[in-house]
């Protein structure tokens, strides 16, 4: 009787230490969700809203063509550069023109600019495009689309801000023909199976003249002007610019740069 009461009361103070200090184990504490490593890279953000940050490749600074080559060929790009910005050049055979290096995911900035005296309507008003991957000399690949919507009526998934055909901008933050616009975008690009097939798609984020207009867009492939989307294989493209088939004015664009995602 003695010895149970003893392995008893062994027992009981057992308990006494023990559970605290297992109470003091579960307790979470806030270091448990601290992140100290790694320590993301200083980056100097640019002076004025828009201006490159120090980690930025500069595809376009006013001066020169020297980062894009023709998307048909890879000659030269054959665009007009003027006055710190460079002019879509319509001129038979020159089209569409993309950059020399080839990117996965990005950030990337790039401002447009409508001509004052802009004509035509719809489609034929202003149309050009970003290409956010190239996957082919012509219209291939995935356009976020540039048009004059100021006060221009078109199908929703085809004006500016729009994913071309897929997605009609959340709101319609166009400025007047003969305004500067800018395009904010993040690019993850999709990524494919050994096979071909996807292994998971692209998505894409758009401020357009700083209001977003693509949260997180899920694509459903490449952007086509006719057809249902589908994926095509590919590991890493240019980025485009559409040098438009409509007779309305050429559009301008300046202050271009990209900054690579890991
Ligand atoms: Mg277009």
């Amino acid at each position: 009787m003695r010895a149970q009461f003893s392995v008893l009361l062994a027992l009981s103070s057992l308990v006494f230490v023990v559970a605290p200090l297992a109470a003091q184990q579960t307790q979470p504490k806030p270091e448990d969700t601290e992140i100290w490593e790694p320590v993301p890279a200083v980056v100097t953000p640019g002076a004025t809203c828009g201006a490159p940050p120090s980690d930025a490749i500069v595809l376009f600074d006013g001066k020169n063509l020297d980062e894009w080559v023709s998307a048909q060929d890879h000659t030269p790009a054959q665009w007009i550069v003027h006055d710190g910005i460079v002019t879509v050049s319509k001129a038979k055979g020159v089209g569409n023109i993309e950059t020399k290096k080839k990117f996965k995911d990005y950030q990337l900035h790039i401002e447009w600019r409508i001509p004052e005296n802009i004509t035509g309507s719809g489609q034929a008003r202003g149309n050009s495009g970003v290409f956010l991957a190239s996957t082919g000399p012509g219209d291939d690949g995935y356009e976020l689309q540039v048009l004059d919507s100021y006060n221009n009526k078109t199908y929703v998934n085809g004006q500016a801000g729009s994913i071309y055909k897929q997605s009609p901008p959340l709101v319609n933050p166009n400025r007047k023909p003969g305004e500067w616009q800018t395009y904010d975008i993040a690019w993850t690009a999709p990524t494919f199976n050994d096979d071909g097939s996807l292994k998971t798609p692209a998505y894409v984020t758009v401020f357009f003249n700083g209001v977003l207009v693509q949260n997180h867009f899920e694509l459903k492939g490449q952007t086509l002007y006719i057809g249902k989307p589908f994926y095509k294989k590919y590991d890493s493209a240019p980025i485009k610019l559409q040098a438009h088939g409509d007779k309305s004015e050429p559009i301008s664009f300046r202050n271009i740069w990209v900054r690579e995602l890991p």
